[in-house]
């Protein structure tokens, strides 16, 4: 069996730094508590627990001693300070392109314009960055929602990381039509999940089966199954490689491989082997 892998896959940058913090910090021998749990991926999150990581769901549940992690989603300023008050070191792992969003919307509170963030009110990564702009912050998740918005000035509009580009485009465009004065547009939509994709989509033609590396509840891996699909039917959504069933292989030659941003490198190439002994 051939196996190719798509160009982009796996860990995206800011899972990556995430997951590299936690470990530096356990090699330093820290007591290592992650605010929520630190990436989608049961089996990742299986391997840090393994290694004495835990996830707590409330600033509250950490005690000095501890390290307290924030994920790559980011939190409010309020959370952050409160960590810094309850553990005796806070690691930091919001992703930069995150950073940028929440350092956007305070520049634009402080200059007192409404900000505008186009995404899903009731994901972290939102929750984070209206906390900082709070009395200037709303989150909409596309145009169908403008109308529901104050009357508004000169405002800044940015988009949750992952977003989809059409939904934040044509929801800055309705924002525009009804702004009063200037409206500043920055996109602020990460490229992992399209890159992911675009790199599935160009294998998918010249391969006979495909498999997805990624949690069964996971969107954006089943968005890649999706992808995958409309050129080889006969793809595939897996979690580990005992998930792989030989007889849809039978008679096959290639095989292509990726995986979603949240799914380890040790993951895939147990895959990748597990494909290439068949
Ligand atoms: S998807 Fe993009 S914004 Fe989100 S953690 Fe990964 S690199 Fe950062």
């Amino acid at each position: 069996m051939k196996v190719f892998l798509a160009d982009e896959y796996g860990f995206c940058f800011g899972v990556e730094r995430a997951v590299e913090m936690v470990e530096d910090s356990l090699s330093n021998n820290e007591t290592v508590r992650t605010l929520g749990p630190l990436i989608h991926n049961e089996q990742e999150m299986e391997r840090l627990g393994g290694s004495g990581v835990t996830t707590i769901s409330e600033p509250v549940q950490i005690k000095r001693g501890e390290t307290a992690v924030i994920r790559a989603h980011g939190v409010t300023p309020q959370v952050q300070q409160e960590l810094q008050e309850k553990a005796s070191k806070v690691v930091d792992a919001t992703c930069p392109f995150v950073t940028r969003v929440q350092r956007l919307a305070s520049r634009a509170a402080n200059e007192d314009r409404h900000v505008i963030v186009v995404g899903n009110p009731d994901h972290p990564e939102m929750i984070g960055v209206k906390g900082y702009a709070p009395e200037h912050a709303f989150v909409i998740k596309d145009e169908s929602e403008v109308k529901s918005l104050p009357k508004l000035k000169n405002p800044l509009v940015v988009s949750q990381t992952t977003i989809k580009a059409k939904t934040f485009f044509d929801t800055a465009e309705a924002i525009k039509s009804v702004a009063e004065g200037e409206t500043q547009v920055i996109n602020t939509i990460c490229s992992a999940t399209r890159d992911r994709q675009d790199a599935a989509r160009a294998l998918a033609g010249e391969v006979e089966a495909f498999y997805v590396i990624g949690g069964n509840h996971s969107s954006n891996s089943r968005k890649l199954l999706n992808v995958c699909k409309e050129q080889c039917e006969r793809s595939f959504l897996i979690q580990t490689e005992d998930d792989i069933d030989p007889s849809d292989l039978s008679g096959l030659q290639r095989v292509g491989v990726t995986a979603g941003a949240s799914t380890p490198k040790w993951l895939i190439d147990r895959v990748v082997a597990r494909l290439e002994a068949l």
